[in-house]
C-alpha cells in the first residue's frame, strides 16, 4: 500500500486550482496503489475548517493545518518531513509553480529523495508510481522511476485536471517542531503577476504572442494591438515558461481553451498542444516568417513576414480607422 501527500498552496483563503488539481491526481494515483491521498496546509489565519474539509470532494482523505508563515518554503518542507517519516508516505505531490519546485527540491535534499519536476503526467506501474516529463523542447518524454523511500512529483502548471468526486476530508492540527533556520526568511508581501487577472476566456478579440516576439518587452506589440481593438492579449506556453508573460494567459493544452471571435496569432509557430486551445476560434489571422509555419494550415487568413514590421502597423491603421 502506497500513499501520497499532497501540498496546497492557499492565498486569501482560498486554495490554489493547480493543488486542487494535485489532490485530484494524487487521489487517483493513491487510489491506484491502494493507499490514500493526505494534504497538508501551512498557515493561513482565513483558512476555515469547512474549506479544509471540502478538499474531500477532490479526493483527500485527510488534511493536516500545520500553524506557520505561508507561502515560504522551509515551514512546509518540515511540516511535510515530519509526516513522511511519522506516516511513511511513498510520494510528495504538488501542483507545480516556483514554490513548489523550491519546495520539492528542499524535501528532496532533506530527505534523500527522488525529485522529477515538470511532470505532465503519472502513471502507475508494478505497483509504483511513474512520472512523466516532456524534454528537449517537449519533443520527448522522460520516464521517471524512484529508487528512494519517496518519490516527489512536480507537476507542470495546469497538468493536472481538477476533478469532483465528493466527500469529505477530516482535518487535523499538526504541531511541528521547525527548524532552527526555518524563521530567518519572513513574508514581506504576496501579489499577483503583472496580467494574472486577465480573462481571456470571454475577450472577443485575443492577440497572442509567442516565441517570435523575441522577449519580454515583445509583447508591448501585442499589448498595443489588443488595445486598439478592445481585446485582450494571451500567449503560448513557450514564453511562458520563459517567463515573459504570465500563466494565465497560456493557451493550449495545458493552459487555457478559448473561442473568440477573432485570434490573431504573432510568432506563434502552431504546434499541436497549442491549437487544441483555440481551433475554435471563429477567425484566426497567423503572423509568422515562416511561410511553412504549422499554423498557417489552420488560419483563415496567413501574414508572412516579420511581426516587428507588421504589428506596429497595423495598430496605427486601426487607430487611424477609429479616429483615436
Ligand atoms: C505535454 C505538453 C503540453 C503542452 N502544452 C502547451 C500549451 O498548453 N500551450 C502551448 O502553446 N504549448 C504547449 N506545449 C508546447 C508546444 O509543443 C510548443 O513548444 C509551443 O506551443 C511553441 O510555442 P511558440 O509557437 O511560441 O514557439 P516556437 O515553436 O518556437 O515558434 C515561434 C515561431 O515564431 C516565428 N517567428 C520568429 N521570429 C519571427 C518574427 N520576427 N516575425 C514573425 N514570426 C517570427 C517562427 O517562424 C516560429 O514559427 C506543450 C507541450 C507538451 C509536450
Amino acid at each position: 500500500m502506497s500513499s501520497v501527500l499532497v501540498y496546497a498552496l492557499h492565498n486569501n483563503g482560498v486554495i490554489n486550482k493547480n493543488s486542487l488539481g494535485a489532490i485530484s491526481e494524487g487521489s487517483r494515483v493513491a487510489g491506484e496503489l491502494g493507499g490514500q491521498c493526505d494534504v497538508v496546509v501551512v498557515g493561513g489565519a482565513d483558512l476555515t475548517n469547512d474549506v479544509l474539509a471540502a478538499l474531500g470532494n477532490y479526493g483527500a482523505k485527510k488534511v493536516y493545518k500545520v500553524d506557520g508563515a505561508e507561502g515560504l518554503s522551509q515551514p512546509v518542507i518540515d511540516a511535510m518531513a515530519q509526516l513522511v517519516g511519522a506516516n511513511g508516505y511513498n510520494y510528495a505531490l504538488f501542483g507545480g509553480g516556483l514554490l513548489g519546485f523550491e519546495i520539492g527540491a528542499g524535501l528532496a535534499a532533506r530527505l534523500d529523495a527522488g525529485v522529477t519536476m515538470e511532470v505532465t503526467a503519472i502513471n502507475v506501474d508494478g505497483g509504483k508510481a511513474v512520472a512523466e516529463r516532456p524534454i528537449l523542447g517537449d519533443s520527448q518524454i522522460s520516464i521517471s522511476k524512484y529508487r528512494s523511500d519517496l518519490g516527489i512529483i512536480i507537476g507542470r502548471i495546469n497538468a493536472f485536471e481538477v476533478k469532483e468526486s465528493g466527500g469529505t476530508a477530516e482535518v487535523e492540527d499538526l504541531a511541528v517542531t521547525f527548524s532552527e533556520w526555518t524563521s530567518r526568511a519572513t513574508m514581506v508581501t504576496r501579489g499577483e503577476q503583472r496580467g494574472a487577472d486577465i480573462n481571456i476566456e470571454d475577450a472577443k478579440v485575443l492577440v497572442a504572442g509567442g516565441r517570435g516576439l523575441g522577449a519580454a518587452e515583445g509583447f508591448q506589440l501585442c499589448e498595443d494591438l489588443a488595445e486598439s481593438l478592445g481585446g485582450a492579449v494571451a500567449a503560448t506556453r513557450a514564453v511562458v515558461d520563459a517567463g515573459w508573460f504570465p500563466y494565465a494567459g497560456q493557451i493550449g493544452q495545458t493552459g487555457k481553451t478559448v473561442a473568440p471571435k477573432l485570434y490573431l496569432a504573432a510568432g506563434i509557430s502552431g504546434a499541436i498542444q497549442h491549437k487544441v486551445g483555440m481551433q475554435g476560434s471563429e477567425n484566426i489571422i497567423a503572423i509568422n516568417k515562416d511561410a511553412n509555419a504549422p499554423i498557417f494550415e489552420f488560419s483563415d487568413l496567413g501574414i508572412v513576414g516579420d511581426l516587428n514590421a507588421i504589428l506596429p502597423k497595423l495598430t496605427e491603421a486601426i487607430k487611424a480607422k477609429k479616429g483615436s
